[in-house]
């Protein structure tokens, strides 16, 4: 029996696609029914209508209402098959030009929005390397160093030179929109770390702090190497410093803070009051960023108190005074010593249940607003941030799910989802606070807050 195939393509198809869409093998398997077998042939019918670009969220494979249809239902499973160069075509053809359309006039001069190609499951890699891309000093930072280390002469390929070398790549493209594969970057990570090896889904959480350490890593060596060369102040030195940082004559210098620290490190303050002397024991440690624990129908500032609150050390787990050279009671408080320029915070939304054993996802619905008051213990003052970039968690489980970020740019939200980019309006951002009851549909949730000083470089 011979079945005929026709496909209807609309118009707006780049041609090179529609004769790779007609010369496609549809291996999918044709259900015949008991009424079509006296037939001789037959003729199946598949329309594939423009997608429009608000409908893609989700993995390929799920996504999609309705892409292509067919008389037999055949449409969904079509999509699925076709799903990988059906996406590129949207992002190159209709959502580039899309987003171009939606800011119009308003289209920042000199920036880019460029969705990441995923490599399978490398949306957690992909949903921070954009929130980083847009944080501005971040950036700015990482192309300056990298356009001025390229001149001393062959650097080693590393994560560093990778991430800068993917940044320029984006800032340096005649298009406003596009897709770029960061296929160098993620080829590195993997090489480096064997966690992020597998193609299974990874922690965005684990991926940004591996990367920024790894950042600060590199460039503490860089001027080590270059101390160990020459003694006077070498020109590595001061680029692993950044731009802006210059120390007066006859100022005794401090540890070296790379541009990576002194853009996201902050110092916490862990004080102990002994119950019985009342001596206060002050440790500092520095930080990254801040996981916060987090509770249901909660808000950013309530998890931050919560983290600073007094804790009553006793029982089995008594501190030692060295003043009373004994075990004693005593209260412990966390407190932000140094707030850091770029406040990034993590909310704990991976929690094991031990009689599950398992880790389970908190879907909890924690507000985060755009502009964050953070108590410090400088002078009681409160810090102001404000907030550029949120990664989101979607799905339901810890274990599979997807990684997407929003991230505010000259103004306006945008959504990145691997290849693609769209605008979204600001109050679409509180849709990603979580959700009030347990068991509701709402899993995208937001993951990894940025925000940034509004009180200027620190
Ligand atoms: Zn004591």
């Amino acid at each position: 029996m011979a079945v005929n195939l026709l496909v209807s393509l609309p118009r707006s198809f780049p041609s090179p696609i529609r004769s790779e869409f007609v010369e496609f093998d549809l291996p999918f398997a044709l259900r015949i029914l008991p009424r079509t077998l006296g037939a001789r042939s037959f003729q199946l019918s598949i329309t594939v209508e423009t997608p429009s670009v608000t409908e893609a969220s989700g993995t390929a494979a799920e996504r999609g209402p309705e892409r292509s249809r067919s008389g037999l239902g055949l449409g969904r499973y079509l999509t699925g098959v076709a799903g990988g160069w059906w996406d590129k075509w949207m992002v190159m053809g209709a959502a580039g030009s899309k987003l171009e359309k939606a800011l119009g006039d308003q289209f920042p001069e000199g920036e880019h929005y460029f969705g990441l190609e995923n490599f399978g499951n490398t949306c957690y890699c992909n949903s921070v390397l954009q929130a980083l891309y847009f944080c501005i000093p971040f950036r700015e930072q990482l192309l300056y160093y990298y356009s001025n280390n390229k001149n001393l002469g062959d650097v080693e390929e590393n994560l560093l030179t990778c991430l800068a070398d993917l940044f320029t790549q984006i800032s340096s493209q005649k298009k406003k929109t596009g897709v770029i594969a960061p296929k160098r970057f993620v080829q590195r990570v993997k090489k480096q770390n064997e966690y992020f090896r597998s193609y299974m889904h990874q922690d965005a959480h684990e991926f940004l702090n591996f990367l920024l350490n790894e950042l600060a890593d590199i460039l503490e060596k860089d001027s080590d190497a270059a101390k160990d060369s020459t003694e006077t102040s070498s020109s590595s030195e001061k680029l692993a410093n950044g731009p802006n940082h210059s120390l007066p004559n006859g100022v005794p210098k401090e540890p070296l803070l790379t541009w990576v620290h002194r853009n996201f490190q902050g110092i916490l303050t862990n004080e102990t009051r002994c119950l019985r002397c009342e001596t206060v024991t002050a440790r500092d440690e520095t930080f990254l960023d801040l996981s916060l624990d987090i509770e249901q129908n909660s808000s950013i500032t309530s998890c931050l108190k919560n983290f600073s609150s007094t804790e009553t050390l006793n029982a089995e787990d008594k501190f030692f005074c060295d003043k009373c050279c004994s075990l004693q009671e005593a209260q412990k408080r966390m407190k932000i010593k140094k707030p850091p320029h770029i406040l990034v915070i993590h909310l704990k939304r991976f929690k094991y249940v031990e009689q599950l054993g398992r880790y389970k996802k908190l879907s909890y619905r924690v507000v985060f607003p755009m502009e964050l008051k953070l108590n410090t213990t400088v002078e009681d003052i409160d810090s102001e941030y404000s907030l550029f970039a949120v990664v989101v968690h979607v799905g339901s489980g810890p274990n599979h799910g997807h990684y997407v970020s929003l991230v505010k740019s000259h103004n306006h939200w945008l959504l990145f989802d691997d290849e693609n980019v769209e605008m979204i309006d600001e109050s679409m951002v509180q849709t990603f606070f979580g959700s009030s009851q347990e068991y509701s549909g709402n899993t995208d949730n937001g993951y990894i807050l940025f925000y940034e000083s509004l009180g200027g470089k620190s």
